[in-house]
């Protein structure tokens, strides 16, 4: 997996160039406590706003092996801090063209996309006007956290960008500046998401809470998220098919390896 990850980790986030003022190596590691820490510098020096982001580092940082194994519960709290850390340290956020802040919104259930900026002028009372990123739980529970990151920076650029303007021109530059300032250089610009080979080999086990077993052989598993309605499931699978219904009814229960 190391190909794709062949970025030095980026612990520290920042406008401007001071880079090498920041002697903060691992102590930003961050973690799910979704911290946030600006760095004010001594009295009487110019403001250069350095802005500490443990929880998008974290996505950079955390191989897919050991972001999979970690319960999606924490996966998510750090993708949400991870998110606005973003938005804070982002300038442009704060008075995009749309004309309103862009803020983190909510969690959405969306089986197609990841995420999403979603700009809601409100005609009656424009002080209600609402610039924000949603981030779709069970999309993103499968992905990658380079994915994430990416995903993150994506809807920002939308976020800071002509509400109707799309894939043009402007919000990939945006993107592209983006991209630059948070350490993910090596990154193309895309418009869309396509899964990588880690998320295709995501271990989808440890991802559903209910686990169904085969009495005619132990190795016909399934998983689902919910408890079936009726437990009246008849397994198809191998030999299975030619045995009577009633020697392959599965059986379902809470899976042990379910992680979230
Ligand atoms: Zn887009
Ligand atoms: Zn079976």
């Amino acid at each position: 997996m190391s190909g794709r990850f062949g970025v030095p980790p980026v612990i520290v986030s920042m406008i401007g160039s001071r880079r090498q003022d920041l002697g903060l190596g691992k102590t930003a590691g961050g973690g799910s406590g979704g911290s946030f820490a600006s760095h004010s510098r001594e009295a009487g020096a110019p403001p250069a706003p350095v802005l500490i982001t443990p929880n998008f580092s974290r996505l950079l940082d955390t191989d897919p092996e050991s972001w999979f194994a970690t319960p999606w519960s924490q996966r998510k709290e750090v993708i949400e801090q991870a998110t606005i850390e973003i938005i804070r340290c982002t300038p442009e956020a704060r008075h995009p063209p749309f004309g309103t802040a862009l803020t983190f919104g909510r969690w959405m259930q969306s089986n197609t996309s990841l995420a999403w900026n979603k700009q809601v002028t409100c005609r009656v009372d424009p002080s209600l006007n609402e610039n924000l990123i949603e981030l779709s739980a069970p999309q993103l529970r499968t992905k990658e956290p380079r994915t994430i990151a990416d995903t993150i920076l994506h809807e920002v650029a939308h976020g800071i960008d002509d509400k109707h303007s799309g894939h043009s021109k402007g919000w990939r530059e945006k993107f592209r500046t983006l991209l630059n300032r948070h350490g993910m250089s090596d990154v193309e610009v895309r418009m869309n998401h396509q899964s990588t080979a880690a998320e295709l080999a995501a271990p989808v086990h440890v991802m559903r809470r209910y686990r169904g077993t085969c009495p005619n052989d132990q190795s016909h598993t399934s998983y689902r998220d919910g408890m079936p309605r009726t437990r009246s499931y008849i397994c198809t699978r191998g030999d299975c098919r030619s045995k009577p219904q009633s020697q392959r009814l599965i059986t379902y229960d809470r899976n042990p390896d379910f992680n979230g």
